[in-house]
């Protein structure tokens, strides 16, 4: 490391990858080398990042040297001095870090500033309004993020100046009183504000680096996965002015709609200002006429600049093969690029720009593949309001990311944390959000704004998380005082419903009725198709209901991998027949009761099967302890007793005996079936009179029955023989034979332990997970939630073994059951139905072990293809 330079002018980094220039160092430096009109910079790597760090927050040696060095070189490109009073070359500090982080870290502009500078600038350009307001700013920042004072004493010590002017209307020795109180704001600081650009220079690029380590870049990379250790690049680059003049201005543009991926230039435009596009504090303009947005466009305003900026975003096209973001200024009439990199985009703009990007033949198809991150898929399908639903639009903003959302009104991100605890969404209400509302967005069920447009930072964050999000919507007037907003006529209050739909940009009052998210995705369905053909895994559903099966049928899935029979006595006429049957006292009246459950189970038998013709439908015999199907609270129980027929001291009296201090760990699963056969012997006899009912009307059945909590082979055989001698009855009465399976669910330490004696018997495995998890982690699936926060606050796991697939410890149980069944018999078909079914490191490892199939729940689907897609392709995870 010692060889490699601390800094790079930007012409002479080309070839350096992103780990080593940040993101935004790699499209400077890329635009650079493409002779691109880019203002001329240098680089400080994010190895000179890590050894700041490393130094205790110093600068390592040689540093100084370089940096003088690269400062002579810039002011050769830039054919101007730092520091110098008669042309003064003023510099921006800027972060870049590797993996993208917006609004994340801190910035320093107009680095050089000093009033003899001012005066200057004021000179040179002809325009003191300028140079003095460009100073302001530069105070105000500089205090800010370099010193330390709170911006908002700056903004009450302009306030009191300006005695409710706006600054826009300020003439210049208004401006000099302005900038006098907030250099009299610093000096009650106690800081000295440094004039010697030179030392501005170095204080502003340790502020920068130190923000890489800020309260809230740390949370935004925690929530997104992103090593701690990645670092930022610092860049620090001529100045260029987007409020010089009538014909400067500040933009960013997007070289396909970040919403929809469709092609075609798309991005928001400010006249006469100075980097604030992306901030939310200002209603930009539309840069063409086709946003269907009202306002002066760019194309308009500035046909040549426009018609530059368009090719520019076709050759950065071209280059990254990639869709684009990119920031422009244009200083008197002249365009300068200020960044490009990958553009935010949903999810289905994700997937359309891909398989687009294949069409037009610059990727190939597995690029498009690894391209998109299988966790994004589940976004892509959004829920929508029903056409037909009754709905009062209050208010209509910008379609800042799609999907709709219903959700209590709430006007601070920390008020979204309560909500979410009680499983109670929320609307976050802003006039616009800061990073500092990152933790409020991520618990949010969507984002409303008053006011930032399609590249503010509430549009662009709540896009990545896939988070319906409606901004800029003028319409509203927030008041935060009162904790209510006014739309039109209506008066919404802190605590109230509403509904928004970030595709059409719309505000309703109350909860909204939706429609399942569509599944007509071309552009998904191309990428899904493709992913088929490279995946070795098969993704099945688990699915419960003849509905669900349908859903997930549609949406891919080669079959059901888990019907959870117990969610079937949902209904309350299963119900109340399953409840008969626990509080029988004698075989007779248990007898009736199971009688009337097997037609009930029956019919949604035949329902599922018929809506799976041909392909297989694992069905799990009872696995819940029976208390479950009883009422808990007192008030219940005699309900439920009148219901029934029976005294509420018999119920009461059944319910002690089924009490149990672990149920999770109890008379349950295989454990019901050996003490109450009757009960799997009607689950089996309804399961395979569906499937002779139905292959006599010429539908294809696959049944496989699936045994729960096996952990000793003779329950297994115990049940295969109950199930055989079931079928056999069946199929006698019924003069047809359905081929159908009997194995076993892989959930116990002890099952996969002794795998090899449970593949004699067993037709197929099936590894739930979830059980799996619990048992091996001794984590009580229901009473974890009481101590882990803990655990991840701690850092002693980061996250749920129950959310994300443990590896290390539930993969070994895993591997094991694997080898070990296959030992015995090499065909044995494995699958996996556990909720990590759909997690992508968990599809990556069972691919990995030789695993047939995974099964999760219906729209989770595409995820899980598209993982086992990146599992083949050896991407690992997205
Ligand atoms: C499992 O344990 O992984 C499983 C699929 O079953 P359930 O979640 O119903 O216990
Ligand atoms: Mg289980």
């Amino acid at each position: 490391m010692s060889d490699s330079p601390w800094v790079l002018p930007f012409s002479a980094a080309g070839g350096l990858p992103a780990e080593r220039l940040g993101l935004k160092g790699l499209g400077l430096v890329t635009m650079a080398s493409l002779e691109l009109p880019v203002p001329p910079g240098l680089v400080l790597t994010t190895d000179t990042c890590a050894a700041f760090f490393a130094g205790g927050e110093v600068w390592p040696a040689g540093l100084q040297e370089q940096l003088e060095q690269g400062i002579q070189d810039l002011e050769a490109r830039a054919g101007k001095r730092f520091g110098d009073l008669k042309d003064p070359l003023l510099v921006s500090v800027r972060s870049g870090a590797v993996v993208s982080m917006p609004g994340m870290m801190d910035t320093v502009l107009d680095i050089g500033l000093n009033h003899q500078a001012t005066e200057a600038l004021a000179r040179r350009t002809g325009d003191p309004r300028f140079a003095w307001d460009s100073y302001r700013r530069f105070v105000q920042l500089f205090g800010d993020v370099v010193l330390g004072v709170h911006y908002t004493r700056f903004a009450r010590a302009q306030a009191q100046v300006l005695q409710g002017r706006d600054i826009a209307d300020v003439d210049v020795d208004g401006l000099r009183e302005v900038v006098a109180a907030l250099e009299a704001v610093v000096a009650d600081h106690g800081a000295a504000f440094p004039h010697d650009p030179r030392e501005q220079l170095r204080f502003a690029i340790d502020a920068v680096f130190r923000s890489y380590n800020s309260h809230r870049a740390r949370y935004y990379r925690k929530t997104h996965g992103i090593p701690e250790d990645a670092g930022t690049a610092v860049y620090v680059q001529a100045m260029v002015f987007g409020n010089l003049g009538d014909q400067s201005c500040t933009g960013a543009v997007t070289t396909r709609n970040p919403n929809t991926g469709h092609r075609g230039l798309m991005g928001e435009w400010l006249p006469r200002t100075q980097g604030e596009v992306g901030s939310g504090h200002a209603d930009p303009l539309p840069v063409t006429a086709s946003m269907e947005r009202e306002g002066a466009t760019l194309e308009a305003a500035h046909p040549e600049v426009f018609a530059q900026l368009t090719d520019t975003c076709k050759r950065l096209e071209a280059h990254f093969c990639d869709m684009q973001r990119v920031e422009f200024t244009v200083e008197q009439g002249k365009l300068w690029l200020l960044q490009t990199s990958p553009a935010e985009r949903t999810a289905l703009a994700s997937v359309q720009v891909v398989v687009d990007l294949v069409e037009e033949g610059v990727i190939d198809q597995r690029s498009a593949l690894l391209r998109v991150d299988p966790r994004k898929l589940e976004y892509v399908l959004r829920p929508v309001i029903a056409p037909d639903a009754k709905r009062k639009v209050i208010a209509r903003g910008l379609d800042a990311s799609p999907g709709a959302a219903s959700g209590r009104v709430v006007f601070e991100a920390s008020e979204c944390r309560e909500h979410h605890e009680r499983d109670e969404p929320t609307i976050l209400v802003r006039l616009d959000t800061s990073p500092e509302d990152i933790q409020g967005m991520t618990l949010a069920a969507g984002i409303l704004t008053a006011r930032g447009g399609q590249t503010s930072h509430a549009a662009v964050v709540a896009r990545g998380m896939g988070k319906p999000a409606v901004v800029g919507c003028t319409d509203i007037q927030v008041d935060y005082a009162r904790q209510l907003f006014y739309a039109g006529d209506s008066v919404i209050r802190k605590g109230d419903w509403v509904t928004i739909d970030g595709g059409t940009g719309e505000v309703m009052e109350g909860r909204v009725n939706m429609l399942a998210p569509q599944t007509d995705v071309g552009a998904m369905a191309k990428l899904l198709a493709w992913a088929d053909s490279a995946a070795r895994l098969k993704v099945r559903a688990n699915a419960d209901t003849g509905a669900d099966a349908a859903r997930a049928r549609t949406l891919g899935a080669r079959g059901v991998g888990l019907c959870r029979t117990e969610h079937m006595f949902f209904q309350p006429d299963a119900l109340r027949a399953m409840r008969r049957m626990i509080l029988a006292d004698d075989p007779r009246s248990r007898r009736r009761a199971l009688n009337d459950i097997l037609p009930i189970q029956r019919d949604m038998f035949r329902e599922l099967f018929r809506n799976m013709d041909g392909l297989p439908v694992t069905v799990r015999l009872l696995d819940p302890p029976l208390h479950e199907f009883l009422p808990e609270r007192e008030a219940d129980i005699a309900d439920v007793a009148t219901d029934l027929g029976v005294r509420p001291e018999s119920l009461r009296a059944r319910l002690a005996q089924l009490h149990e201090t672990n149920p999770m760990l109890g008379h349950r699963g295989v454990r019901i079936g050996v003490t109450s056969p009757e009960v799997y012997k009607t689950q089996a006899r309804a399961l395979f009179e569906a499937a002779c009912e139905l292959t006599r009307e010429g539908v294809i059945v696959r049944p496989e029955v699936m045994v729960p909590l096996v952990g000793i082979a003779k329950e297994l055989d115990r049940i295969q023989a109950l199930v055989h001698d079931v079928a056999e009855q069946v199929f006698a009465e019924y003069g047809t034979e359905p081929e159908y399976a009997v194995g076993t669910m892989i959930e116990l330490p002890r099952a996969a332990l002794i795998a090899g004696q449970l593949a004699k018997q067993a037709d197929f495995f099936s590894f739930g997970t979830n059980d799996l998890t619990q048992m091996v982690f001794g984590f009580s699936r229901d009473d974890m939630g009481k101590y882990f926060a803990d655990y991840q606050r701690e850092g002693i796991l980061p996250t749920s073994p129950l959310a994300a697939f443990d590896v290390e410890g539930v993969g070994e149980m895993v591997r094991i059951g694997v080898e070990r069944g296959r030992e015995t018999n090499p065909r044995l078909p494995v699958g996996v139905c556990g909720e990590h079914g759909a997690d992508p490191e968990g599809v990556a490892f069972f691919h990995s072990v030789g695993v047939d199939y995974v099964s999760c729940s219906p729209y989770r689907v595409p995820v899980a293809r598209l993982a086992a897609a990146h599992a083949a392709l050896g991407a690992g995870p997205g």
